[in-house]
């Protein structure tokens, strides 16, 4: 099969520049092992829209993350994608942080950031529940929130629906150069295209490596965390950082953009890019990490834990632009990737187009509508809504307030759910305390009845991931 660009990883980065790139005529393909996007980092990680302090100026992390940052809030209005802006405080407990800390306002200031040093009385007046020993912090005021795997999603929509075909379910075995074209092997088709971009993650290094002779090292660095349940009143409404170290920015006590609590991410380099297990010191680590932030932290309310993968480039820096002939790459895109996504794509994707020649589309299909979420509308909205749809009356998730109208617009999208999981993104059904001992099993049934598939064969995640293995008292011929 030949497409005119192809870019393999369906994560917020590819999914980004598929928005970007299917503005311009001629096909598009976006490849992904995982059989959902945001499979790898971008639906694990801590949702921090970051302000910009933290990355050295003049780097690419640091123009791009400012730059992302500002584009958050229009990009997020105009997909429907959850985003606040709680700001952020960076605490530290001794002279040495405080050293740190004036680094890092000095470093804010050249990356053109809104930062401040506040003094103990301050910091505690602002977040009454920090610790007390705290000494003096960085305040961030455009520190924001988002949903990494929703505003994924959300990118993966708008692409498609100007023509971006999403190949899911695919790895990648081999990129080649053959008669003027890239060929692309994957463990179930062979493509070809003019134009191809590594938007890999953790594996960007080795699809680097196929295509150049400069070689590269992203060593995986995974990163673990709890998530509490809702509360009414949540200890903290900013994001509350430690000094970062040479691992990473540290553990962080924060809200998420849907009222839950993070705790987390820990730093540890693993041998394995595929391993997401979390560990008892793993998450040991955090909690007593979170303690000096958070002196009362308990594991009472966790409802899960999970980790997530970073992808480490030995340099450090992000490594875009173009790699070889008609070919071009993002990097070691790790923290603040997800901060900086909307901007990578808007230089990457300006270059593309510019050395490629491309043409702009006559006309932008604008990005399809979300509804709003049964859980955030008045009675007033929820009668209206159940009056136009008798589907918004059949409430499935009850912790999280999802009802099946949702659940079925969610696999109807245009890059639609297929999974268990997929839904569970999509519309929070199954993402609250019950962890979806109550829903999945209604789920399946929806997921059976829209895709037209026996509910044996739904699976949580793709593969292999059956979530039932046959009818009871069913022969197994029968199956
Ligand atoms: C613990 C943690 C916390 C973080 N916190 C933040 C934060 O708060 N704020 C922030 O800005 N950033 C944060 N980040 C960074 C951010 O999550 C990443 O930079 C971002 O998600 C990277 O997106 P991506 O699309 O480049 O990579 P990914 O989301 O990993 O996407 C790459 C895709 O490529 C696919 N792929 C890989 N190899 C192949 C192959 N051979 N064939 C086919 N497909 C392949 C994968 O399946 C994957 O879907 C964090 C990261 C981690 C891990």
């Amino acid at each position: 099969m030949h497409y005119n660009m192809m870019i393999i990883g369906a994560g917020v980065t590819g999914c980004a520049l598929a928005r970007v790139l299917s503005r311009y005529e001629g096909s598009l393909a976006v490849l992904d092992r995982g059989y959902d996007v945001a499979e790898g980092a971008s639906k694990a990680n801590s949702g921090i829209v970051h302000a910009g302090f933290d990355a050295k100026p003049g780097t690419l992390k640091a123009k791009l993350n400012v730059r992302g940052a500002n584009m958050f809030p229009g990009l997020c209005e105009e997909l429907g994608v959850p985003y606040s802006q709680p700001g952020a405080l960076v605490i530290g407990f001794d002279e040495e942080d405080r050293r740190t800390l004036l680094n890092l306002v000095e470093q804010g200031v050249q990356n053109g950031v809104e930062v401040r040093l506040l003094e103990r009385d301050q910091v505690l007046e602002l977040e009454p529940n920090t610790n007390p020993a705290v000494e003096c912090a960085l305040y961030a005021p455009t520190s924001g929130l988002t949903s990494p795997y929703e505003l994924t999603f959300a990118l993966a929509d708008h692409a498609a629906v100007n023509g971006a075909e999403f190949l899911l379910g695919e790895e990648v075995a081999s990129v080649a150069r053959t008669g003027g074209l890239w060929q692309v092997t994957t463990d179930k088709n062979i493509y070809t295209c003019e134009i191809l971009v590594n938007c890999a993650g953790i594996s960007s290094a080795k699809i680097h490596n196929m295509m150049s002779d400069d070689k590269k090292t992203v060593i995986p660095r995974r990163g673990q965390y709890y998530l509490m349940d809702r509360m009414a009143n949540l200890p903290f409404h900013m994001t509350m950082f430690q000094c970062p170290t040479k691992m990473g920015k540290g553990v962080l006590v924060s809200p998420t953009v849907h009222g839950n609590l993070l705790l987390g991410p820990s730093a540890e380099d693993i041998p394995d890019e595929k391993d997401v297990s979390t560990t008892a010191e793993g998450l040991a680590f955090v909690m007593d990490k979170c303690r000096l932030t958070w002196p009362q932290a308990t594991i009472r309310g966790a409802i899960t834990n999970f980790s997530g993968i970073r992808a480490h480039e030995q340099d450090g820096d992000f490594i875009i632009g173009k790699v070889a002939e008609n070919a071009y790459e993002t990097v070691g895109i790790e923290s603040p990737g997800l901060s900086s996504a909307p901007a990578i794509a808007e230089m990457l994707g300006a270059q593309i187009a510019a050395e490629q020649n491309l043409q702009a589309k006559g006309e932008i299909v604008p990005a399809p509508k979300r509804s709003k979420p049964f859980s955030h509308m008045t009675d007033a909205e929820r009668a209206k809504a159940v009056a136009e749809n008798p589907l918004y009356g059949n409430l499935v998730c009850r912790c999280e307030v999802v009802t099946e109208a949702e659940i079925r617009e969610a696999i109807r999208r245009p890059v639609g759910a297929t999974t268990v999981d997929g839904v569970k993104r999509r519309t929070r059904s199954g993402m609250g305390r019950c962890q979806g001992g109550f829903c999945s099993p209604r789920v399946m049934e929806i997921l059976a009845e829209e895709l037209g598939i026996p509910m044996t064969e739904v699976t949580k995640c793709g593969g292999e991931s059956y979530l039932l293995s046959g009818r009871v008292g069913e022969k197994e011929e029968q199956k």
